[in-house]
């Protein structure tokens, strides 16, 4: 089952309890599963059309407890979702005005005009926010997988539509960019701060845990790969400096102004031999043991010898 499966799955055991959560949730999947079908004579009929059976199972659940409506139901095959066996929600022409007065998707002003609102509690009560997106989201949602990256998007068949879920949203904060696809408004968040938010929200733990799991994977994976870069930076830096300092200690010993000095002999004895030592490890071999900073000293010291030497040798 794909992500978005899995959080619908998560969001479907969520029942809303409270009335006005139950109507905000209703008015989302009105929004975004709904058309209205025109019988003529002013006559009309709201048609739910999903393919997730226990969405269906859902809005039926939804319509019969808050607004006491019995939907009928068939199925039947959809060019729109792409041939594919789609449930079909059939509001009786008797209920389907009182059901858009409810969630607000019709209001008649004195003048007859048809304006779409939200209902209040859906912008004004946290409870209803959540509720409100969580039916959009089983509705029109989806989520890419964790471990594939941040993007979670609505998918509306108008702007207005749209318009609605996005007002919600910036009520909680949340600024979703839009696009248009293939004559559809899309709503998407690529913040990995806001996808775990809208989760939050909707009350999906399960998936938001899967989120910060995968998240949690991905910067330590990503520190790993630090660490073994610096590592690999820090040898090369290491045989870099080693291999000058050889080179100056040959190039001084075949023509030396000076013996080196016993304690600089034994450290550019070891230098020689061993090329991959490090300055710590070199220490260790020497007698007596030096620490990493005194073998750095001497090292320095030994390298300016030789400087010092060859100058003035060349000064002659
Ligand atoms: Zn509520």
């Amino acid at each position: 089952m794909s992500f978005s499966g899995q959080v619908k799955r998560e969001l479907m055991h969520l029942q809303p309890e409270r009335s006005c959560c139950q109507l905000s949730e209703l008015s989302a999947l009105t929004q975004c599963c709904a058309s209205l079908v025109l019988r003529g004579g002013g006559r009309m009929s709201v048609v739910y059309q999903v393919e997730n059976i226990a969405l269906a199972k859902r809005i039926f659940l939804l319509l019969k407890a808050r607004l006491n409506i019995i939907p009928t139901i068939e199925y039947t095959f959809s060019p729109r979702f792409g041939g594919r066996r789609i449930c079909m929600l059939t509001v009786p022409e008797s209920d389907s005005r009182k059901l858009l007065v409810n969630v607000r998707m019709l209001r008649q002003s004195e003048s007859g005009d048809v304006l779409r609102s939200l209902p209040r509690s859906a912008i004004s009560k946290r409870c209803c926010r959540n509720a409100y997106l969580r039916g959009a989201f089983l509705g029109a949602g989806s989520i890419l997988a964790p471990d594939k990256g941040y993007h979670l998007e609505f998918v509306a068949s108008s702007s207005e539509r749209a318009g609605a879920i996005k007002y919600v949203l910036e009520k909680c904060d949340l600024h979703l960019a839009d696009t248009v696809r293939r004559g559809n408004t899309v709503l998407y968040a690529k913040r990995g701060d806001d996808v775990v938010s809208l989760l939050g929200m909707m009350g999906a733990n399960q998936a938001l845990m899967d989120m910060e799991n995968a998240r949690i994977t991905r910067e330590s994976r990503n520190q790993a790969n630090r660490a073994a870069n610096c590592d690999q930076a820090n040898t090369m830096k290491q045989i870099s400096a080693a291999q000058k300092q050889a080179d100056a200690i040959m190039l001084y010993r075949e023509n030396p102004a000076l013996p080196l000095p016993e304690d600089l002999q034994e450290l550019a004895n070891l230098r020689l031999e061993y090329m991959e030592a490090s300055l710590e490890q070199l220490g260790e071999m020497m007698h007596p043991k030096l620490t990493k900073s005194g073998v750095n000293h001497r090292m320095r010291k030994l390298i300016k010898f030789i400087d010092d030497q060859t100058k003035l040798q060349q000064g002659e």
